[in-house]
């Protein structure tokens, strides 16, 4: 049985918030505003919401203090802020770390007696509306449902578990031109790694499949670009085309093995999310034991062997972390605990399998 569920509005575009500033009319007259420390303030993105806001006549509040890969302390704290505000909304502007927090802080306004971390044990609760306002070309969380949380006392990145898809995503290429090569590369390997994990996992379908060749097509198209780092507005817009694609691709089928095997790299090493999973997309495509859709993907972003596409990883992203055997022993232990993200793949993989994963990405 395929289900296709992605009942998010996108708004994608030059000048997409303020042409479609109408639509924020429809959530409340109170908006909480999330967001990190700075760059949706140098990006133009905040101004512009402000600027929607005003022409409506709706208050916000902000909290600007989202960490990268936000900890669940931080959404209580953004969560106490919008409940004594008595927010109606949220408006989550940013990179995935403030889009992810605030669909989390807006089940905890709904559901006002719970933390951050019940959240996890406590599936299908309700939220006040969310919009999303992307402003890098990564995460694709403006157009799922998840939230990923770090969770200090598990010590390990997880998704919160509830199903809260944003009502309006707003997309303009343009907050992300000034956006550093490293933050752009990294999110850009991110995208392409929901679109492979997609489109190799237990639930692609015809429909989530036909996303993810658009999203290779878009995303190989930028490799040159990337690989000199010269990123021309054109790219970026191609960018952002496919890491919503990527988006809207996971929000069918789930990530697996390279989301669930790097957040222990994000946790314990502090390699960037994005970073993290290409680093270690290479040795996953060699281990699927049916080479056949790994083949159709590389072809269709112009790569003939897995090797060809591997050395351009290489060059995006060189390894600089080294995992002891030790490491690699605990790291494995969690991926195989993580039935949510097994359960993606589509084949059968044993501990050794794993773990010779993270041999091959970052043994001595
Ligand atoms: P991020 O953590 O949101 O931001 C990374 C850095 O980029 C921050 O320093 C941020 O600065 C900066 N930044 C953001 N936009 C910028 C711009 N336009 N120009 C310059 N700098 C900019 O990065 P991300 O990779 O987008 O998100 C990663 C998080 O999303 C992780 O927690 C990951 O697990 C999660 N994720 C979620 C999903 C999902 O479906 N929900 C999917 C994959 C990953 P400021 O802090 O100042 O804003
Ligand atoms: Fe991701």
């Amino acid at each position: 049985m395929i289900q296709f569920l992605m009942p998010t509005r996108v708004c994608f575009g030059e000048n997409a918030v303020i042409e479609n500033a109408a639509l924020f009319k429809a959530f409340g007259k109170k908006a909480l505003i999330v967001t990190g420390k700075r760059s949706a303030k140098r990006n133009g993105s905040y101004d512009d919401v402000l600027k929607a806001l005003e022409m409506l006549g709706i208050e916000s509040v902000l909290f600007d203090d989202i960490e990268e890969n936000p900890s669940c302390e931080t959404v209580d704290k953004a969560a106490a802020v919008a409940k004594a505000a008595e927010v109606d909304f949220a408006i989550g502007i940013g990179g995935g770390s403030p889009m992810d927090a605030s669909k989390a802080i807006a089940v905890l306004v709904k559901n006002p007696t719970l933390k951050a971390r019940d959240l996890f044990t406590t599936p299908g609760l309700e939220a006040i509306p969310v919009i999303a306002v992307a402003t890098t070309s990564g995460t694709g969380s403006e157009v799922t449902q998840y939230a990923i949380m770090t969770d200090h006392v598990d010590q390990t990145k997880k998704n919160y578990g509830q199903t809260v898809f944003p009502e309006v995503a707003f997309l303009d290429p343009k907050y992300t031109y000034d956006m550093p090569i490293s933050v752009t590369i990294n999110t850009a390997v991110d995208a392409f790694s929901h679109l492979g994990e997609g489109y190799l996992g237990a639930k692609a379908s015809p429909f989530s499949d036909s996303l993810a060749e658009k999203g290779f097509e878009l995303f190989a198209a930028c490799i040159p670009a990337l690989l000199k780092g010269e990123v021309t507005h054109e790219d970026r817009k191609s960018l952002m085309e496919a890491s919503t694609l990527g988006g809207m691709v996971i929000a069918q089928t789930g990530t697996s093995l390279p989301h669930g095997m790097g957040y222990a790299m994000t946790y314990n090493k502090h390699v960037p999310h994005g970073m993290a999973n290409g680093q270690l997309f290479a040795a996953f495509l060699k281990a699927f034991k049916d080479q056949s859709k790994v083949m159709k993907m590389l072809n269709k972003m112009g790569f003939e062997t897995i090797e060809a596409f591997e050395s351009v990883l290489k060059q995006l992203i060189p390894v600089t972390v080294t995992l002891t055997e030790e490491e690699i022993e605990t790291f494995t232990k969690g991926m195989t605990s993580n039935q949510a993200k097994l359960k993606n793949h589509p084949e059968t993989v044993s501990d050794e399998e794993i773990s010779g994963i993270y041999k091959q990405s970052y043994g001595a």
